[in-house]
């Protein structure tokens, strides 16, 4: 018997889970009674333990659907809410308050939510049983309450009260049962009285007679009858002190029993105590849901049956969960990288070093040859330095130049090109990754990009300090000799030229853009005015602008920059394609092949080092880091939330979902039947 309704109750809990329409409900109790009437005390002595939230402000603001499992297995009452996925809770005081947290988290103005609180208790000592607790009738009768919330209040309990589900109609015996809310409450959902069993609380407040008369009420008479309990608390324990455990429950159960004992001869013919109460709670809940399984096996085969359709027509039945996606996921991000691996190697590494350090020797060039120095008379030590014209025609030993060199090839070369390499490659792999990610299914996953992100910045911080290092210590020598055959200053002559043309490219361009916007006449005065201005500096002459404003003299400025830059890197092509420029030993009269040969040579080393140390690691370790992040570190909760961030995903993970649920049920339903007809 008892292992029936455990099934029935256990296949109630799925069709639970697939949600969707009050067809898929096998029969709940429902419990419902005015405040003060004894519900509380009821479902508590059920129990055996103080679980309820209790105050006068209305706690009770969402349906409380209780599942009890009789477990002889367990020492002690243990509660869970699947829900918010706590379980094993030993603690009442703590199930108490999380439940009026639940109940607090409506907000006063809706008075109720539909939303049903689930809560199953585990104990040797409850009978299997589903229950739900209904917000209380007592706001229904309320004077202050809007009639919109009072309506709201009561469609959401006449949903519950509904066929199949049978109606516990708690009634305290003090007050007229003409006027128990509950009772009136029943009567509406089960004119007939079929369904309902009335409950009369506190007959020990009442004489035998008064009590017998309502427990054998003619009003309203109900098949299932009326059954009369005692469940106030004992006097010995006061109202704080039963929060002691169940040992209060055994102490009421034992003045019921006594109670009812002493005056045994009232109550002949009538139900009584707690323990009947259970009892025929249990058998009526049984033949109630026995009643349903047929039916219910129709409905669940109808919906089994389209769930399965869709899923072969719109998933072409492939089997799919959340864990399976995010292993595909994976998968298809591991694909990536190897991919992306044989895209950037060796020649990608070089090619992003050297267009770096191409324009760190520009820039070195620029700042100590090409730039015009500064006006004769400002200051004496400038006033020895002579112009880049006579580079050219200076003598083999001239020392000005020699050091000179040294000063640029050191600017090179102690520039820190360990950590310049190693911050310049880890960025460039990191922006590939995004791009990466943002070409797979992962691109609308906040946190799933965010944990791949910090997989691969992991494991190149992990790599920094030591490649940068290794590469720093390799390019070493540089910084005290460069060793130059006449091959690589061939290559390097070639690669300046190269060079020095496409900065007289961009030079020219820029100039022309300014002619452009400025018009070629404008430009002209600006520039002829800015001329003049320049050869009579130091005569403290009034200066007029001739109404140009600051804007325009500012790009006046910039083109004749551009202009004198244009004409100085020509002179200097020229130079670099004669002869001049054709030997490594003048290497002191063409920086810009010396610098571009410390370049090349800077970028060959590190190379070596950086795709050892940095890129194949990051090859290897990175899949593995973002196994550990992706497959290890998430939570169920979470794997699921990325896969039903994916709107097909989800559609496609719920219908399966529902589909085994379905199944489930199914096969219980057929397994429950088959049961009953071999008892039969
Ligand atoms: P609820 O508001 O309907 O949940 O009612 P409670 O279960 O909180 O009970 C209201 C009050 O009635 C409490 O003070 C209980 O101790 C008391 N009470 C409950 N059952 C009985 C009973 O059988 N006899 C007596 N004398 N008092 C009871």
């Amino acid at each position: 018997m008892l292992n029936l309704t455990r099934q029935m109750i256990e296949i109630r809990s799925i069709l639970l889970n697939i949600g969707g329409s009050n067809a898929l409900r096998l029969p709940s109790i429902v419990v419902i009674g005015s405040q003060s009437s004894g519900k509380s005390s009821v479902l508590e002595s059920i129990v055996g333990r103080e679980f309820l939230p209790k105050g006068s402000n209305m706690v009770t603001r969402r349906p409380i659907e209780l599942t009890l499992v009789n477990d002889n297995s367990l020492a002690a009452e243990t509660a869970e809410f699947p829900a918010l996925r706590m379980f094993n809770l030993t603690d009442f005081q703590q199930v108490q308050k999380v439940l009026f947290e639940l109940n607090m988290a409506v907000p006063d103005a809706d008075a109720v939510s539909s939303d049903p609180i689930q809560l199953t208790i585990k104990s040797p000592r409850v009978p299997d049983l589903s229950l739900v607790d209904l917000p209380g009738y007592i706001q229904i009768e309320a004077a202050d309450q809007p009639t919109t919330l009072k309506t709201k209040i009561r469609e959401l309990c006449d949903r519950y009260l509904e066929e199949p589900n049978v109606i516990l109609a708690i009634s305290a015996a003090d007050v007229d049962l003409a006027n128990s809310s509950a009772l009136r409450a029943a009567k509406r959902a089960d004119p007939k009285g079929e369904r309902t069993i009335g409950v009369i609380t506190k007959l020990d407040l009442v004489d035998c007679e008064t009590a017998r008369k309502m427990l054998t009420n003619k009003k309203y008479p109900l098949k299932m009858g009326y059954v009369g309990v005692i469940t106030r608390t004992p006097p010995s324990t006061s109202l704080f002190r039963r929060q002691s455990g169940s040992q209060a429950f055994i102490a009421q159960q034992n003045f019921e029993r006594a109670y009812f004992k002493e005056n045994k001869d009232s109550f002949v013919g009538t139900t009584v105590t707690t323990r009947m109460l259970k009892k025929k709670l249990m058998r009526v809940l049984e033949r109630t849901m026995a009643s349903c399984l047929k039916p219910m096996h129709v409905i669940v085969s109808n919906e089994l049956e389209e769930a399965s359709y869709r899923y072969k027509v719109e998933f072409n039945d492939r089997d799919l969960t959340s864990e399976k996606y995010m292993a595909q996921t994976i998968d298809n991000l591991k694909l990536a990288i190897k991919e992306f691996s044989e895209r950037f190697g060796r020649p990608e590494l070089r090619s992003l070093l050297r267009s770096e350090l191409d324009q760190k020797v520009l820039d070195s060039i620029a700042l100590r040859y090409w730039n015009k120095p500064p006006a004769p008379n400002k200051s004496k030590e400038t006033e020895s330095e002579p112009p880049l014209e006579e580079l050219a025609s200076a003598p083999p030993n001239d020392t000005y130049w020699h050091r000179k060199l040294g000063i640029a090839t050191a600017s090179l070369t102690k520039l820190g090109v360990g950590r310049l390499a190693t911050t310049l490659i880890s960025d460039a792999i990191l922006t590939e990754i995004e791009v990466l990610v943002d070409n797979t299914d992962v691109r609308s996953h906040p946190m799933i990009k965010n944990a791949i992100k910090d997989a691969a910045v992991s494991v190149l911080t992990s790599r920094y300090n030591s490649t940068a290092e290794q590469v720093e210590n390799c390019i070493k020598p540089y910084k005290y000799e460069i060793e130059v055959d006449d091959r690589e200053w061939m290559l390097s002559r070639q690669h300046a030229t190269m060079l020095l043309k496409e900065e007289l490219k961009q030079c020219n361009e820029a100039y022309k853009e300014l002619k452009k916007t400025l018009g070629g006449n404008k430009l002209k005065q600006i520039t002829t005015y800015l001329e003049n201005e320049n050869n009579k500096v130091g005569e403290n002459i009034a200066r007029e602008n001739l109404g140009f404003s600051p804007g325009l003299l500012l790009r006046g400025k910039e083109a004749l920059f551009l202009k004198e830059r244009s004409n100085l890197l020509n002179m200097r092509l020229k130079f670099l394609q004669s002869s001049g420029c054709k030997s490594k030993d003048n290497k002191y009269k063409c920086p810009e092949v010396f610098l571009d040969l410390v370049a090349e040579k800077l970028t060959q080393t590190a190379v070596l080092f950086l795709n050892v140390e940095l890129l194949s690691d990051f090859y290897y370790s990175f899949p593995r880091e973002l196994e550990k992040k992706l497959g290890q570190s998430l939570t169920s909760e979470q794997i699921e939330q990325f896969a039903k961030e994916d709107p097909k995903i989800k559609k496609h993970i719920e219908l399966q979902e529902r589909k085994d649920l379905l199944d489930l049920a199914l096969t219980k339903i057929e397994d429950v039947m088959a049961l009953q007809k071999r008892l039969v």
